[in-house]
Parts: C-alpha cells; sequence; structure tokens
C-alpha cells in the first residue's frame, strides 16, 4: 500500500540535491520539518519549511548535539498508525506523525581520515540523524526512509505518485539499517584504537585520560585493540588490521577467506549492492559466496529483460533472459545441470512462486535477487542452509584489483562500449542475421563478458548452451564451450569476448554446426579467420570492442 507524503523531516549534512528535493515534495502539498542549515538551504530555494525546534519548543542546543532528540520528532517517527491506540495518543499529545525521513550523516569516517583530533572527532559521532534514521527504518510500515542523495529522484518521484509501496519502503528500511550498521561499526573500530591508545599511554606515562591531550592528534595512527566490531577478537589477522579502505568500512569478519586458513572480512561502501546485502534467510555468507553473488548478480544486470545467471567460482554455468525469471531460470540451469549442483543464482527480478519451486530442489549454495514474492521466500526458506539475498543493484564506477605492492583502479566495464550495440555490428561474412538470430547473438554478446577468458560463449534462443572459460588458449575455450553444448551446439551462434588470433578455434565452433559468430575482429589474421567463416556460409559480425574479464 502507497503512504502519501504529506509531512517530512529532513536534516542532512550533506545538502547535494536537498533544494530539488523539497521543491518536490512542496510541489505535491507536502509540509517540511527540518534542522538548522538543512532549512535554511530549503528556504533559500523559496521552500518553506518549519524549523524543529518550533514543533519541539526547545531551541537546538549543545552545540548541536541536541537537535532532534525530542517527542515530539521521534513520537512522529515512530507511532504506527495502524493502531488506533497510537493514533489515539498522537493527537492527545498534539503529535503529527511524519510520512518520510530524509537524513544523512556527519561525515564521521572522513574526518578521521583528514587526520582531526580527538574532539573533532568526537564531534562528528551523529546521534541524533542515527536515531531518527533507525526510528524510520523500523515503522517502515507507516514511514518511508531516504539516507543516500542518489535516491532523492526515487523520492520525489513517490511523493508524485501517491508515496511509496511497502516493498519500496522495507528495501529503503533495509538499507537505511545497513547505513547506520556500517556507519556505528566505523565508530566502534576508532573508539577501541583510542582505547588502545590511551591503554599504551597508561603504561608507559602512569595514567592517560581518553579525552586528554595524548589523544588530540592524529589518532587514526593509534594502534588497534584486536577487538572488532562483530566482537571476534582475531588480532594479527591482516584484515583487521585496516578499518578501512578504498572508502569503506569493514562491516563482518567472515569465518575464513578463500581457504580455511585464511582470515578474511567484508567491507561495505555503506550502499547497496552485493557487500550490502540484506539477508533474509540460510547459512552465514562466507568469502567465496560473495564473491560468487557479486559475479551472478553482475551477469544476470547485464541483461535488460528478466534474467537468470547461474554461477559456480565466479563463472557462469548458465545465463538467459526470457519473458520471466522461472523461464530464465528454466533455461540457464539446463545449459550445464552438472555445474550448477552447488551453485549460486541471480535474478535481476523479484524472485517469484514459479522460480522458487524450480530452485529448491536444487542444491544451491546462495540466491540473490532484488527481491522476493512472500510466497517464493516461504519456499525457499524451507531450505535451512540456502542464503537468501535480497541485493539493491547499485552502479560500481570503478574496480580496485590489489598487485603486490600496491594496486591497479580501473573504470568499471560495461556494455556501452563503442561497438557494442548491434546497429555498429560489422557484417563480414554469410548472410545478414534474421530477427531472432540477432537477438541471440545480440544476447550471447551480453553474456559472454560474465565469463573468465578466454571466453566463448554458445546460444540458442537467448539462453547459453554451452560456455567455455578461462582457458590459457581460444582453441580450448571453443572445444569446451562446443564439448558442454553437445548436440546443442548445432545450429547454436558463438560470442567471443576477444578476437581470434587464429582461424583454428573458430574451425572448432563451425565443426560443431555454430551458425553465426559476434566478435571483436582487430587481429592481424581477421582476413583468415573471416575467410573460414565465409567457406562455412557462417554469418559473422564483428563488433570492435573487446571485453576481456581475467
Ligand atoms: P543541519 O545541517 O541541518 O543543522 O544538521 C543536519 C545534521 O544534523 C544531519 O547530519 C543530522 O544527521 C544531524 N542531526 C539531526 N538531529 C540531530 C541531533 O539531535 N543531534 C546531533 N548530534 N545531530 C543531529
Amino acid at each position: 500500500m502507497r503512504i502519501p507524503i504529506r509531512r517530512a523531516v529532513i536534516s542532512v549534512f550533506d545538502k547535494t540535491g536537498v533544494k530539488e528535493l523539497a521543491s518536490a515534495l512542496h510541489g505535491v502539498g507536502c509540509e517540511i520539518v527540518s534542522t538548522g542549515s538543512t532549512a535554511e538551504a530549503i528556504r533559500s530555494a523559496g521552500v518553506p519549511a518549519t524549523e524543529v525546534s518550533e514543533i519541539t519548543s526547545f531551541p537546538e542546543c549543545l552545540d548541536g548535539r541536541v537537535k532532534t532528540l525530542h517527542p515530539a520528532v521521534h513520537a512522529g517517527i515512530l507511532a504506527d498508525r495502524r493502531r488506533e491506540e497510537h493514533v489515539r495518543q498522537l493527537a492527545e499529545l498534539g503529535v503529527e506523525g511524519f510520512d518520510l525521513v530524509v537524513v544523512n550523516l556527519y561525515p564521521f569516517s572522513r574526518t578521521v581520515a583528514s587526520g582531526a583530533g580527538y574532539e573533532e572527532c568526537i564531534e562528528k559521532i551523529d546521534v541524533g540523524g542515527p536515531s531518527m534514521i533507525r526510528g524510520a527504518a523500523k515503522n517502515h510500515a507507516n514511514v518511508a526512509v531516504v539516507t543516500d542523495p542518489s535516491d532523492y529522484a526515487r523520492a520525489a518521484e513517490a511523493a508524485r505518485r501517491g508515496g511509496f509501496d511497502a516493498g519500496e519502503r522495507a528495501t529503503l528500511a533495509a538499507k537505511a539499517f545497513a547505513h547506520t550498521a556500517a556507519y556505528d561499526a566505523e565508530i566502534a573500530r576508532w573508539t577501541a584504537k583510542i582505547h588502545g591508545k590511551a591503554v599504551a599511554g597508561e603504561a608507559a606515562a602512569g595514567g592517560a585520560d581518553v579525552g586528554g591531550e595524548g589523544l588530540s592528534g592524529n589518532v587514526g595512527e593509534a594502534e588497534s585493540s584486536g577487538v572488532a566490531a562483530g566482537g571476534a577478537d582475531r588480532s594479527g589477522t591482516a584484515a583487521e588490521e585496516e578499518n578501512e579502505l578504498f572508502g569503506c568500512v569493514k562491516v563482518a569478519d567472515l569465518r575464513y577467506g578463500e581457504n580455511p586458513h585464511q582470515s578474511a572480512a567484508l567491507y561495505s561502501a555503506g550502499g547497496g549492492g552485493v557487500a550490502g546485502a540484506v539477508q533474509l534467510g540460510g547459512k552465514e555468507m562466507s568469502y567465496n559466496n560473495y564473491q560468487d553473488v557479486d559475479a551472478a548478480v553482475r551477469a544476470a544486470y547485464d541483461h535488460a529483460e528478466p534474467a537468470v545467471a547461474v554461477v559456480k567460482h565466479a563463472n557462469p554455468c548458465g545465463v538467459a533472459v526470457a519473458e520471466d525469471v522461472a523461464q530464465a531460470h528454466s533455461a540457464a540451469h539446463a545449459c550445464d545441470p552438472l555445474s550448477a549442483y552447488g551453485g549460486v543464482i541471480a535474478a535481476n527480478r523479484e524472485v517469484d512462486a514459479a522460480m522458487a519451486e524450480q530452485v529448491a530442489p536444487i542444491f544451491t549454495e546462495a540466491i540473490a535477487a532484488p527481491s522476493f514474492s512472500a510466497e517464493a521466500l516461504k519456499i525457499l526458506s524451507s531450505k535451512k542452509n540456502l542464503r537468501i539475498l535480497q541485493v539493491e543493484p547499485i552502479d560500481v564506477a570503478r574496480d580496485i584489483r590489489p598487485i603486490s605492492g600496491g594496486a591497479l583502479v580501473q573504470e568499471r566495464d560495461r556494455i556501452d562500449a563503442e561497438g557494442d550495440d548491434p546497429a555498429q555490428w560489422r557484417l563480414v561474412s554469410g548472410e545478414p542475421a534474421d530477427e531472432a538470430t540477432l537477438r541471440d547473438l545480440a544476447f550471447a554478446w551480453r553474456a559472454v563478458r560474465a565469463a573468465k577468458s578466454n571466453a566463448i560463449l554458445l546460444a540458442d534462443s537467448r539462453a547459453t548452451v554451452g560456455i567455455g572459460m578461462g582457458q590459457v588458449n581460444r582453441v580450448d575455450s571453443c572445444r569446451l564451450a562446443a564439448a558442454r553444448a553437445g548436440e546443442r551446439a548445432a545450429g547454436s551462434v558463438a560470442a567471443s569476448d576477444a578476437f581470434f588470433p587464429f582461424a583454428d578455434g573458430l574451425e572448432v565452433l563451425l565443426d560443431a554446426g555454430v551458425r553465426a559468430v559476434v566478435q571483436p575482429g582487430g587481429s592481424i589474421r581477421d582476413q583468415e579467420v573471416i575467410e573460414a567463416a565465409r567457406k562455412a556460409g557462417v554469418t559473422m559480425y564483428l563488433t570492435g570492442a573487446r571485453h576481456f574479464s581475467h
């Protein structure tokens, strides 16, 4: 059920986009209640905003430590307006309910990272903001909570169309709890470090005051106390020593890494994505589960239509698009049922009961989707070990890969490079593909990059039928794809993530009966490869774009 946004509280440190959001809310008749400088920013856009102090009849005080911490605010956020008693109490107390809470927090980690002193870091521990966020998230049956400026456009749109529906409010609430959890984990670790330094100071100087002079330097340099956010003490592990990496904050220790003798931890950027996934059921997520879920989610979201990817060891063993996710799953699973055993499944749409019924009998490590219908959740939850993850897709701007002595950073590969659009492809052999063949080729081209290089992907009816990946020469990838496809190779289409350096790999595919091929081209022996395709009368397109994935 949608809840119209009639009254909102807005209190943001980062003022990006707040004027536009306030204007949109005002435009639909929403009353805005706001804190000091947020109210000023909103008013400067010509939008009226009621100061929180007007509704609390209490001034902001203690250098801003107490602004919104008042029942006039929190009763308005926490009232369950489905309960008569709550509605009656609000009326008696003269408190009005809120439908939307928009808060972003004091930038604690940025302040610590800047080398700020103890007092400044302490003041950047937001108290009122997380309280409102948690209150609204708890009460998502009545209130929507927005913590990320990139969700403002969604909020403005929701306000125009009569509010967020229950599913959207729950998704926002999950994101909000993940956000405050990451924020608090960061503060907990910083505080633990302070404690470590204070103890060290006491031992050396016979006493140190945690808030005293001795700690006014860059407290970020203090020794780790070995207290992890989750309470596990695994001092000395590489994962534990780093609280913050590339702007991500450690949110959990994992049982172990890729192998049982390796320590490991999960870091989150504080938004959605796989690191911010909400687990709805099943066993604890492992390091390898996270890797596989990430690969599966990425593969599923490479397609605009309902899509499902089945992944093992970060490689796809089946990808398909169809009218709905149940059909897509059935086709993706059929590609390689042997490998799908113990795999990870991701869908780019809500998982419905039909898909859940199909998944339940298959031994699966984890299933990820943007949402699950109530019926699907019931079916999947009956598998006690199956990890069920609600993952909100996010746009990842860059890939970071450590190498000895440093790291490599690159812009993330997307299927929007020059040449990715079939309209830009160059026909170099055979007849132009008919509509159905072109759709299959376009699907194969989108799907192939999910497989590690050298990757060859065979597809039919917008489902993979054989994938060869991770080989150190392209001929073996062709052999693997053809062998996995078996009889289904005949009449399928093929995509290659990079050019064929010789005709030999292509010849394997031609012998298997592939009828159309898409590949980047660009080899000095392109002509040799094209000749082989022409001789076989096979359609071949060159994209000019390459999608290596190592
Ligand atoms: P403003 O810039 O509008 O004056 O303040 C906005 C910031 O104040 C937001 O980041 C919000 O999380 C924070 N905030 C809201 N209420 C309180 C409170 O009662 N105490 C503290 N310390 N911060 C608050």
